[in-house]
């Protein structure tokens, strides 16, 4: 790996949208090359190995934790994770707000909605998400912070669907917002886009994009 990939990437994303470097399964060496060439975030998707890696790396690093979180793995994480993605049910939300009073911390994270045509991804439907936030318990969740939305495209060619599937999750965003989270300026984040999709992704409002193997080529 070099840093010429890094560059490439981060010169085409505008101000505005943050990059995540997605460096699970990558060694500490590359990621202290990317810490030394200015970056700050990165994203892992498994627990121990996003704990493993804060311990051995910059105590300045911002780790994202991106994939889907098993309920009794939030223990890893919880003293020192930057955002989680993957809020993808309310019981999921509850123990991460659980955590993070153990630890007495304000834990940030991202709804995660399924967009995809693919019944393997994760992620809440409106239907479901609605629910929980008229869930009188949603309001009594003191250390956690709903900062917007996260969303995976289909696995696939066809850009147009890919596309659309963005535009959906950029309208669940905006019906949020709107909805109920107008008075929260923490509620800005479309966490949506990896290394082959987040330049459609960015054309439709993203704002984090996650890029693993479009860097450590
Ligand atoms: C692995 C992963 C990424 C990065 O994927 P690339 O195709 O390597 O850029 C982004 N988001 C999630 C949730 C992932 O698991």
């Amino acid at each position: 790996m070099g840093l010429l990939h890094y560059d490439v990437v981060l010169n085409s994303i505008p101000p505005g949208v943050k990059l995540v470097v997605v460096s699970k399964m990558r060694p500490v060496e590359q990621i202290e090359m990317l810490y030394d060439a200015g970056q700050r975030v990165f994203g892992e998707n498994r627990p121990q190995e996003m704990k493993a890696k804060y311990e051995a790396l910059p105590k300045d690093i911002a780790w994202h934790f991106i994939g889907h979180l098993q309920t009794n793995k939030i223990k890893y994480i919880a003293p020192f994770v930057t955002l989680i993605h993957s809020i993808d049910s309310f019981s999921l939300l509850q123990e991460v707000n659980r955590h993070a009073e153990k630890n007495n911390r304000i834990i940030s994270c991202l709804l995660q909605f399924f967009i995809a045509q693919e019944s393997t991804k994760y992620g809440f439907s409106w239907q479901e998400c609605a629910a929980m936030l008229k869930n009188p318990v949603f309001a009594t969740l003191k250390n956690i912070k709903i900062a917007g939305v996260m969303g995976m495209a289909t696995f696939t060619d066809n850009k147009a669907l890919i596309r659309e599937e963005f535009k959906k999750l950029h309208g669940y965003f905006m019906q949020l917002k709107t909805q109920h989270f107008s008075t929260h300026s923490d509620f800005k984040e479309i966490s949506m886009g990896m290394s082959d999709d987040y330049e459609i992704a960015i054309e439709e409002r993203s704002t984090m994009v996650r890029v693993g193997s479009a860097i450590f080529v």
